[in-house]
């Protein structure tokens, strides 16, 4: 084939029980006599060998590349993914896991005292990449039969470039690395005991009560882990990390379910450590605003999930997010998605008034003996409209969201509670033994009208999960199962809470637009909390901004448009954004900075 194609088999969906080999049979190689899709058996004889004997191998060598793509088509389970990798990717990869596995080029280079980013999607080999800069697997070059190449040839690969000092000391043995997982719900799973009996065993640089303090964790020390919030768990999971005395940490998402102020604090830490430390961090975010504030450098990955992923060297954080938001990679010349993702510069005009859906007068809720009470001032929200709901947790969101479906009974005031309400919660738990296609059949009788899948599956990208089941889900696939479930809901009200958890930027993007979309198309109204302030800025036509003291009292506004909101929101927490002047993307203004400064005077936070 045209070597710059590789062909990947997914071995947790190639079935050829089910099927009768069907890609085999339509393969024009095989047709014509040779040996271009066989068993594994057939491929690899005596010699060890991933998956069954029975599933497919692919010959690389025969394979006549994507252009064909017919196997990719006959095959019923989606198994298959034939790829034309960029023509500007003539090196070997770093590592491959296996003939017809995935395959990872470039590495990221972490430096010390600096902060690196890694921006790209799920599934494209940040974690691969991480797991051999922390010395836990050695990189192939690619060449999976035999033995792995040794030290010497991957220095050569390596000599001249970022990365090199970083080897030499990995191969002298003298790194040591600390790491935030990505799945901190995972936590409770993998730990019985209080939270602090977890920290302890972390405590190696003496940092752990200052830690604990500053991320606000001091009132849940004494709790077992299995009683935190996601919120909570994110910060321990951070404190567990940063507590460590390691020359190189990675971090695997700071910011799901922490609010703006906690993103803020998460991203100071890892700041210091650089700073003040010279330590090495290494970064995976998705929300933007924060990544543009934390990293020193990034490295963009692209590729095609699940197949290849390539990192790239170096750019400006600047240039690297406005690049990736582009769609277009300058220095490699590389186009990786067809649109760019634009943002207003100005606040959106305020859209012609439609129907009101929900008025509601003053309300106030509080708990047990008032220990947390919350103030709602009345208002309406409009059919057709998405309304952005913004401001720290534990302020009263989800009670205010409880309150309008009827769930929670008000002290004072009361709710015309009429309307169908449909709720995706923060933390996202589903745990019947299901498949996906089955769950949401059992909601709604549009499951697989071309409708619904032009409104839902497409763009949540469903099609690969459909078949799975929904305890084997990632983070990132159960969230957009959970968007498509609340959604597919006939309901007046669509409450969805922090539906960027666990997406990357990509994922975010087209969630908000299905979001905004259903709105429009069904006369319904959206009501979306969400903490990544670039995700509100394109979702919400209108921002209700909520205020106070967490876990004390809360108190939120009437909704208003964006433009106040904003400032409103942003007053509170006392930041500003300014605009990239290239691509009018928000960026966080450095504290006490002259524009800082002049648009605090000014009040104008946001849309400056
Ligand atoms: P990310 O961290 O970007 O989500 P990973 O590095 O975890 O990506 O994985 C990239 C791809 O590599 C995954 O899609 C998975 O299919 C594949 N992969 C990961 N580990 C293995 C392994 N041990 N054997 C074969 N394939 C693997
Ligand atoms: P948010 O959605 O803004 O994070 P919530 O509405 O969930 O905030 O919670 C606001 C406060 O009320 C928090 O301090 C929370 O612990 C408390 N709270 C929420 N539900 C209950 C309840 N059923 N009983 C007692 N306190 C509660
Ligand atoms: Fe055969 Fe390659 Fe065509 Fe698939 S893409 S049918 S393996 S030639």
């Amino acid at each position: 084939m045209a070597d710059d194609s590789i062909a990947v088999v997914d071995l947790d969906r190639c079935q050829p029980d089910r099927c009768n080999y069907e890609c085999a049979n339509f393969c024009p190689p095989n047709r014509s006599g040779k040996e271009c899709i066989v068993t594994r058996e057939e491929r690899f004889g005596d010699e060890p060998y991933e998956g069954g004997p029975d599933q497919i191998h692919i010959s690389e060598d025969i394979c006549l590349g994507e252009s064909c793509g017919i196997c990719v088509n006959k095959c019923p389970f989606d198994a298959i993914e034939i790829i034309n990798l960029p023509q500007e990717l003539d090196d070997d990869p770093v590592h491959r896991y296996g003939e017809n596995a995935f395959a990872l080029y470039g590495l990221p280079a972490p430096q010390e005292g600096q902060v690196t980013g890694i921006l790209g999607p799920n599934g494209i080999g940040k974690t691969t990449a991480v797991r051999i800069l922390a010395d836990e697997m050695a990189p192939n070059l690619g060449q999976v039969a035999g033995d792995p190449p040794g030290w010497e040839a991957i220095m050569d690969e390596y000599r001249g470039t970022e990365l090199q000092n970083y080897l030499e000391e990995l191969r002298a043995g003298d790194v040591t690395v600390a790491r935030k997982p990505q799945y901190v719900d995972q936590i409770p799973d993998q730990f019985d005991g209080t939270t602090r009996e977890l920290l302890e065993r972390t405590d190696e640089r003496g940092a752990l009560s200052d830690l604990i303090e500053r991320v606000g964790i001091g009132p849940v020390v004494d709790q077992d882990i299995d009683t935190l919030s996601g919120g909570e768990l994110q910060r321990v999971a951070l404190v567990a990390c940063l507590a460590r005395d390691a020359d190189f940490y990675f971090l695997d998402e700071l910011t799901p379910y922490l609010d703006i102020g906690q993103r803020m604090t998460a991203a100071r830490l890892v700041r210091e450590l650089a700073d003040e430390e010279d330590r090495s961090m290494l970064v995976v975010e998705h929300d933007l605003a924060i990544l543009d504030l934390l990293a020193d450098t990034i490295h963009v990955a692209y590729g095609s999930s699940g197949a290849f992923g390539v990192i790239t060297s170096p750019k400006s954080t600047k240039n690297g997010i406005n690049e990736y938001l582009g769609g277009f990679l300058e220095n490699e010349n590389m186009r990786i998605r067809q649109e760019s993702i634009t943002f207003e510069e100005h606040a959106p005009r305020q859209t012609a008034e439609g129907d009101v859906v929900v008025e509601y007068p003053d309300l106030t809720k509080s708990y047990g003996d008032g220990e947390f009470s919350l103030e709602v001032e009345g208002g309406e929200i409009q059919e057709n409209e998405v309304l952005g709901v913004v401001g720290p947790n534990g302020i009263g969101k989800s009670t205010f969201a409880q309150l309008l479906a009827g769930r929670l009974e008000p002290d004072e005031g009361e709710v015309d509670a009429d309307l169908d309400i449909a709720y995706k919660p923060q933390y996202v738990e589903i745990d019947q033994p299901m498949r996906v296609d089955a769950f949401l059949a059992s909601i709604t009788d549009d499951f697989g009208t071309s409708y619904w899948n032009t409104e839902i599956a497409d763009p949540l990208q469903l099609d690969r999960v459909m078949e799975q089941n929904l305890t084997d889900l990632s983070g990132g696939e159960r969230q957009r199962v959970a968007i498509a479930a609340c959604l597919s809901e006939d309901a007046d009200l669509y409450l969805l809470d922090e539906p960027s958890a666990h997406l990357d930027v990509e994922q975010r993007v087209r969630a908000t637009s299905a979001i905004r979309r259903y709105a429009e198309n069904h006369d319904a109204t959206a009501l979306v909390i969400d903490h990544d302030i670039y995700m509100v800025d394109l979702l919400a036509d209108r921002l209700l901004v909520f205020d106070g003291e967490p876990a004390e009292r809360g108190h939120a506004s009437p909704p208003v448009g964006m433009r106040d909101g904003m400032n409103e929101f942003l007053a509170n927490l006392d930041i500003t954004f300014r605009r990239d002047e290239r691509t009018g993307r928000p960026r966080i203004n450095k504290p006490g900075s002259q524009l800082d400064r002049e648009q605090k005077n000014a009040g104008e936070y946001y849309y400056s």
